[in-house]
């Protein structure tokens, strides 16, 4: 295996997605080809506690390939990266090494994608892809966040499903404001049913993806072997940490 190839980018444009998340975008000389739910890595000008260069990785959030690539980076309290990213003036020189990763969907698949925060970065190329090809299989996305203040791409994830019967795009919120009528509580909470549901819905298995901190990957993991004795081999999980 050959090791990523490393090219210069540029922060070309920065946009709030959500109070702590934001859309950033790198600028390249050539079309940055990659395949839905790859990763990029970037080197950061900051350095460790012995000197070396700070390194971070990042789920490319772009709906398809071009010389722009999109991604969707939480401010972490006092994270050196993140916190780089979201302060860093435009035009800021960054290197990177990618896209590399193996967090693959598996095409005409019933599949529910499972997300918290930007955990949904992957999923966005994914669903784009998936559309794109005329996929006949269902795709039901699960995203979990705080408020509604904290939703990503949900304007864009409603749009794209509006009128599917194939495509569903579910939020649950775990500290809803006033006026939300949708689901609460942890995404974890409602694999179950989503699982469920779709299973019913689906002649062939169901496959799961999910993104984001470990300790939610976990919570996921344990619902769908308990109750649904599921295969590792049909769980395809990201971790962010
Ligand atoms: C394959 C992969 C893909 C990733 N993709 C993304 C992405 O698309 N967007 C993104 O924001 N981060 C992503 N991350 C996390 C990212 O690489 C950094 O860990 C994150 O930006 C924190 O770095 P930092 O230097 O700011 O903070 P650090 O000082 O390194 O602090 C790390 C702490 O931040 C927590 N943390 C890491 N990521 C998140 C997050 N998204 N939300 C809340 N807490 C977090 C960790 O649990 C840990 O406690 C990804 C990580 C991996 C391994």
């Amino acid at each position: 295996v050959s090791a990523p190839a490393t090219q210069q980018a540029t922060l070309v444009k920065r946009r709030p997605l959500s109070p702590r998340v934001s859309l950033i975008t790198l600028q390249f000389e050539n079309q940055i080809d990659f395949i839905p739910g790859q990763w990029m890595s970037l080197v950061f000008p900051l350095f460790d506690e012995k000197q070396k260069p700070i390194r971070r990785s990042y789920s490319i959030a772009s709906a398809r390939s071009s010389n722009e690539v999109e991604l969707a980076v939480t401010r972490v309290d006092s994270g050196m990266a993140s916190n780089y990213l979201h302060d860093a003036p435009l035009n800021t020189p960054l290197e990177t090494k990618g896209p590399q990763g193996t967090f693959f969907h598996t095409p005409n698949t019933p599949s529910l994608f499972v997300a918290t925060g930007t955990g949904i970065a992957p999923f966005r190329p994914m669903l784009h892809a998936a559309i794109a090809r005329g996929d006949v299989n269902s795709i039901h996305i699960l995203f979990g966040a705080r408020s509604q203040h904290d939703e990503l791409f949900a304007q864009e994830f409603a749009q794209l499903s509006k009128g599917s019967s194939r495509l569903k795009f579910i939020t649950s919120l775990s500290q809803p404001s006033a006026g939300w009528n949708g689901k609460t509580g942890y995404v974890q909470t409602h694999v179950a049913e989503c699982f469920s549901q779709l299973q019913n819905a689906s002649t062939a298995p169901v496959h799961v993806w999910v993104c984001g901190v470990r300790k939610m990957l976990d919570e996921v993991r344990k619902v769908l072997k308990n109750d649904f004795q599921l295969d590792r081999t049909r769980i395809h999980a990201e971790s962010y940490d």
